[in-house]
């Protein structure tokens, strides 16, 4: 059997629950190109960690992708710095961090600084990019808007610290409970915020500023452990499309060649059609393709059911312009996020594999209820990979 190349189209929180007339969104939209690529495929119901279990994006995505996040989850800061293009070395402890507002007695006042500006957030950051606390060092990268990356490298240093950000404002910033495991790190991250706000107070853009943006808020502790490449573990050379860093972070992590496309920004106005053209251009090159979107996703968040009916539509027209490849087309989610729990949940979502010999089980309509009954029953976002392989032609018999 041919060996072929695996197109991977994750949907961002794509499952729902009814929103109108006991329909979800998937079932009162019009999909005739995801409706087509069922009709020659594969499709089921996918659980992305286990039953009953409520995913991450983060935890998802290893899942799916082969890795454990019981043993290969890193945290979110590592994900987010590889995600910034940050080069970690193992060992490295990272953080998400927000520029923020703090008053004098360290209570925050605004946890994204009055919503600063990109171009002022750097200048700011510029003044604390490296510091220097009892010799572990602490960098800070900008990233966008208030937000940025803290990497912290040294000896002896743990990711068992809990956020100094106190999530809510009116709160002070939180020092860091010292354990016997942690003290060395828990000290330096108190004396560091103390160090940054000395800073940071004195730079002269925030003189103008109402909310200076005057202290780091630190959260999401992860130390980095280099893992087997996706390639190595399943044969496959891959590469990731995606316009949020959180996924161009977990490609980097498992080995896979991020690709930046102009258009891709990770929000409701990406251009799906860039990134179509950049997958197909990408299947020549790589055995997996990995695209993502994120914008059903947020819109679940924002609970907001004509925007995620829209964003639908697009994903059928970009799929649309994907479906004659030769490749095998993979179309699912990490997770559900439905409008009318504005939150991730733990239904499990559609998958499809399209372009494979199929027995056909006559589905009309590409939407949960459909995908139900077909013949891939409900997996576990683990067996994901092994089947893929199947389909593509990349595994032996096994047994004689
Ligand atoms: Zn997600
Ligand atoms: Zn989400």
């Amino acid at each position: 059997m041919e060996r072929r190349g695996i197109l991977f189209i994750m949907i961002d929180g794509m499952g729902s629950l009814p929103v109108r007339d006991g329909k979800t969104e998937w079932e009162i939209t019009k999909t005739p190109n995801l409706d087509a690529l069922a009709k020659r495929g594969v499709y089921g119901l996918m659980n992305p960690i286990g039953p009953g279990i409520t995913p991450g994006s983060d935890t998802s995505h290893l899942n799916i992708f082969g890795y454990d996040p019981h043993i290969y989850y890193p945290g979110r800061g590592p994900l987010e710095a590889l995600g910034a293009g940050i080069k970690l070395m193992e060992g490295d402890v990272a953080f998400r961090a927000n520029l923020a507002t703090v008053n004098r007695n360290m209570v925050v006042v605004d946890r994204r600084a009055g919503r600063i500006e990109s171009a002022d957030a750097a200048r700011i950051a510029k003044s604390i990019e490296r510091i220097e606390i009892d010799g572990l060092e602490f960098t800070f990268t900008h990233t966008v808007e208030h937000r940025g990356v803290v990497v912290v490298r040294g000896k002896g240093i743990t990711a068992s610290v809990g956020d100094t950000d106190p999530h809510e404002e009116g709160r002070e910033v939180v020092q860091p409970e010292i354990t016997a495991e942690n003290e060395r790190m828990a000290r330096a991250i108190g004396k560091y915020t103390i160090e940054v706000y000395k800073r940071l107070s004195k730079h002269k853009l925030n003189k103008g500023r109402k909310l200076p943006a005057n202290v780091v808020l630190l959260r999401g502790a992860g130390m980095y452990r280099e893992v087997e490449t996706f390639q190595k573990r399943f044969g496959m050379s891959a590469c990731c499309i995606a316009g949020g860093a959180l996924y161009k972070g977990i490609g980097r992590y498992i080995g896979m060649d991020v690709i930046n496309v102009k258009g891709a920004t990770a929000t409701f106005d990406t251009d799906l059609a860039a990134k179509a053209r950049a997958a197909l251009k990408c299947l020549e090159k790589y055995d997996f393709v990995f695209l993502h979107i994120k914008a059903m996703d947020s819109q679940g968040h924002d609970g907001n059911v004509e925007k995620r009916i829209e964003m639908i539509k697009r994903i059928d027209r970009m799929v649309g312009m994907l479906a004659d490849t030769k490749a095998v087309i993979v179309v699912t989610g990490d997770h559900s996020t439905p409008p009318t729990k504005r939150m991730h949940s733990f239904e499990p979502v559609p998958i499809l594999i399209s372009n494979v010999e199929a027995r056909g089980y006559g589905i009309n309509k590409f939407c949960e209820v459909e995908c139900a009954w077909g013949e891939l029953g409900t997996i576990n976002g683990s067996a994901v990979v092994p089947m893929l392989l199947a389909y593509a032609g990349r595994t032996e018999k096994y047994g004689t």
